[in-house]
């Protein structure tokens, strides 16, 4: 009985989180928490034109790579989906990153913008669980974009430019849900994977587990 139990744990379609949010609204901090409390979950680590941020890692955060290399994967066909940003630097999902994860049940977290998840939608739109996480202001955006004190005055005006039109999208999004406590955000998204996993559909060991119930009716 437990056996049957363990199985129908274990036999399951690995599901796709793409969690988005403007910039500075903690997204990667969240992210970064749901990875440590959930063994199951692996991060689509993304490729990037743009340059290493001081407390990023490479192979973790991104796999930074120069605009040749980056071309060199387009024409290889190597992308699951894959965006220019408008401010400047390019982003790509490889396929074999997402592939070697879902194929064995595990989900997949990715940190992608909206043209990065209609691609992805379009592909498999069974799979995909899409997650938009709001600021609770401007004000608190603006101020945790200049906290982090990565990026120059400059791109910080760009990026504050661009929320307004980002935030255009939020509605594109399965769940949406507002930031005011990383912790807090953090249990909430736990909650909709939960439910995401309970899904008939991505519990593929269901047909065998029915029958059985089926089998042993027969026998009672
Ligand atoms: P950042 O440079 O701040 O890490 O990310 C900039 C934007 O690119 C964010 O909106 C992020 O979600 C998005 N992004 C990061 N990786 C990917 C990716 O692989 N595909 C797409 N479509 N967007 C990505």
């Amino acid at each position: 009985m437990t056996d049957i139990i363990d199985t129908l744990r274990k036999v399951r379609r690995g599901a796709m989180f793409i969690i988005e949010a403007p910039s500075g609204t903690g997204k990667t901090s969240v992210i970064r928490n749901l990875m440590t409390l959930d063994n199951n979950l692996k991060f689509s680590v993304s490729v990037t034109t743009r340059k290493r941020r001081e407390n990023e890692t490479e192979g973790v955060d991104y796999y930074y790579v120069s605009d040749e290399q980056y071309d060199k994967l387009l024409a290889e066909d190597a992308f699951y989906e894959h965006v220019d940003s408008q401010y400047g630097s390019r982003y790509g999902t490889l396929r074999s990153e997402v592939d070697s994860f879902i194929n064995v049940g595990q989900d997949v977290v990715f940190d992608m913008d909206w043209a990065g998840l209609r691609q992805i939608k379009a592909k498999a739109p069974d799979d995909v669980v899409s997650i938009y996480l709001l600021p609770p202001s401007i004000h608190e955006l603006r101020h945790r974009l200049e906290g982090r004190g990565t990026d120059s005055k400059e791109i910080i005006d760009k990026r504050m430019g661009m929320i307004l039109e980002k935030m255009t999208h939020w509605k594109e999004y399965d769940y949406v849900v507002v930031n005011v406590d990383v912790a807090q955000t953090v249990e909430t998204v736990r909650e909709i994977i939960s439910a995401e996993r309970m899904k008939r559909v991505r519990q593929t060991g269901l047909p065998e587990f029915v029958e059985n119930l089926m089998k042993e009716a027969e026998n009672d």
